[in-house]
């Protein structure tokens, strides 16, 4: 028995708690995305580690998907929010703060002009998308396979072996597929015959990074390669930025590979866990919102909330400049996992950004896109994740490995202790 953040005593234990949320909650989730999970029920984190109602500490590397970069309830931004939203929570109308806020991004990325802010990425996405096409007067975009631009139906796709999107579930409206055009990622002369035989492409859309399968980095010079084939072409490029960015560097992927697009959506770590996305870009296009031309609305936009946590999650970042630490912890814990997994005989392939990283059963094959994700052992992956959260590690079924500036040597080496047990364990 325990006390909850909300100061209500909870006795029960994950078990229970699951049994019950089934009665009220489908699946006993919020996000389909948590099905795939065990049923943990979570009272506490604090930094890098989380707490459940059984009792149970883990280091956390799932970090609430990403947004959590600062690592859990940083006593600051808890403050400057708090403080922020003791004079009100949403005017429905101007506020000082989203002023400072707009003007603290564009200052940040440098490129940008102008942002509008949302509440979550998949909305930012659809922003972008709407004034790409207004912008072209063209329909339809270019993206890649395995990439994830949120949930709605002209986005949400699965991936066969042979790059076919197909509806991810019933009720999606399978029309709003061929609204985009599939494409392999890091497969420049893909994407230039995608272009010469579509007229109708009013944009290209890419995470900058692969990450929602795999970690899977530009090869050199690809992002430089859409940049020129979307002005040879007249289209809107567009990053998705919503897990690089203010992760990968302070200015994302944009300012790591040197490559500016014309609009780029961001989110997760922009506010470092409060509900917040963002759409950045040139003022030609962005002004299409101001003049009215292109609709965004939103009830809950640039409320109190999220203005003071971008502000001060950004102050915060801006400040501490935790970059070159979290890249240093990543590729410490990469060669950790490495290290465990050749101790144990576990043919485990770790990859990508440190800040983001991608552990796979990948046959010893590099990942170079989604079609090279689909051919590894999924599901060996799955229950390996699985020893890993019995071992007091957390972290996603699906292979990503997140890393916060609250991770410390402290957490490195728990972690090893950890890995190596759990590792044994899947091995025996
Ligand atoms: N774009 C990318 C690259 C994402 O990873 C996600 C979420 O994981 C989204 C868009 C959708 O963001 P949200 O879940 O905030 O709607």
């Amino acid at each position: 028995s325990s006390t909850a953040a909300d100061g209500v005593r909870v006795s029960a234990t994950s078990a229970d708690l699951d049994a019950r949320a089934h009665r009220t909650l489908p699946g006993g989730v919020n996000s389909n995305v948590r099905l795939a999970a065990p049923k943990l029920y979570f009272e506490r984190g604090e930094g890098a580690r989380l707490y459940d109602v059984d009792g149970n500490e883990y280091i956390d590397y799932l970090l609430g998907q990403g947004p959590n970069i600062l690592g859990h309830a940083p006593a600051k931004l808890q403050a400057d929010v708090a403080a922020a939203v003791s004079s009100g929570m949403l005017f429905g109308a101007q506020h000082e703060a989203e002023v400072r806020a707009a003007e603290r991004v564009v200052e940040i990325l440098g490129w940008p002009d102008m942002v509008r802010f949302g509440v979550s990425g998949t909305e930012s996405v659809q922003a972008a998308l709407r004034l790409a096409r207004a912008a072209t007067g063209k329909r339809r975009f270019i993206r890649f396979e395995g990439q994830y631009h949120g949930w709605l139906d002209n986005t949400l796709a699965n991936w066969d072996a042979e790059g076919n999107a197909l509806v991810a579930g019933a009720g999606q409206i399978a029309d709003y597929l061929r609204d985009f055009v599939p494409t392999p990622w890091n497969d420049l002369a893909a994407v230039r015959e995608r272009l010469e035989t579509h007229d109708d492409i009013a944009a290209i859309i890419t995470e900058p990074i692969m990450l929602n399968a795999g970690s899977i980095p530009p090869e050199d010079g690809y992002l430089q390669g859409l940049r020129a084939l979307a002005d040879e072409f007249g289209v809107v490029l567009i990053f998705d930025e919503v897990i690089t960015g203010f992760r990968v560097g302070l200015g994302g992927a944009a300012e790591r590979y040197g490559v500016t697009p014309d609009l780029a959506v961001y989110g997760k770590a922009i506010a470092a866990g409060w509900p917040v996305s963002a759409l950045a870009g040139r003022r030609d296009l962005m002004e299409r919102f101001g003049t009215g031309e292109v609709n965004h609305s939103g009830t809950f936009n640039a409320s109190v909330m999220a203005t003071a946590a971008v502000l001060s999650a950004t102050g915060i970042l801006q400040e501490t400049s935790p970059y070159a630490r979290m890249e240093e912890y990543g590729r410490s814990l990469q060669e950790l996992i490495r290290a465990a997994a050749a101790k144990h005989d576990l043919p485990l392939h770790v990859q990508g950004v440190p800040m983001a990283f991608h552990v796979s059963f990948s046959g010893g094959r590099t990942l170079k896109d989604n079609r090279d994700i689909l051919a590894c052992d999924a599901p060996r992956y799955a229950a390996l994740s699985r020893e890993l959260i019995r071992h007091g590690v957390w972290v996603a079924a699906r292979g990503v490995w997140y890393i916060s500036a609250a991770h410390s040597d402290a957490e490195l080496a728990d972690t090893e202790e950890r890995v190596d047990r759990a590792f044994a364990a899947h091995a025996g």
